[in-house]
């Protein structure tokens, strides 16, 4: 895609790991260093105890299907569709969700449950974007 077509997010002191670890290969997830709760989307509180003393950490990168919607509407333009837009639930990351495309599978072949590996797709020079491809 691209990248002038592309909405990225901007990013802040708290977003930092997460769009950009996939330089990496990895998918940097908020600890809190107290009660070691995962904070998503990134926070530098931890919501739980409240506690300044949060760090990312890399997760497993792979997970399951939570739900998953398939969009026919062309957004932006240079967007293919139909595109799988899917939930999923991090593995090793208690409560952690992500939303990514789904790629190399047919939209609608995608179901709830399926277990998944994340990809990244580099949206410009900092910004790595997390997607997942079925893993089954
Ligand atoms: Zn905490």
């Amino acid at each position: 895609m691209p990248q002038a077509m592309r909405l990225l997010p901007e990013l802040t002191t708290e977003n930092t790991p997460f769009w950009t670890g996939g330089a990496r290969g990895e998918l940097m997830i908020m600890h809190c260093g107290q009660c070691d709760h995962a904070i998503h989307p990134p926070e530098l509180i931890c919501p739980i105890c409240l506690s300044r003393t949060v760090a990312p950490r890399a997760a497993k990168g792979t997970g399951s299907i939570y739900s998953v919607t398939v969009n026919h509407q062309q957004w932006l333009p240079g967007l293919e569709v139909p595109y799988a837009l899917a939930v999923v639930d991090l593995d090793g990351e208690e409560g952690v969700r992500i939303t990514a495309q789904v790629v190399g599978t047919e939209p609608n072949d995608v179901t709830i449950g399926q277990k998944v590996r994340v990809q990244f797709d580099q949206a410009c020079d900092d910004i790595w974007i997390p997607q997942v491809v079925i893993a089954d």
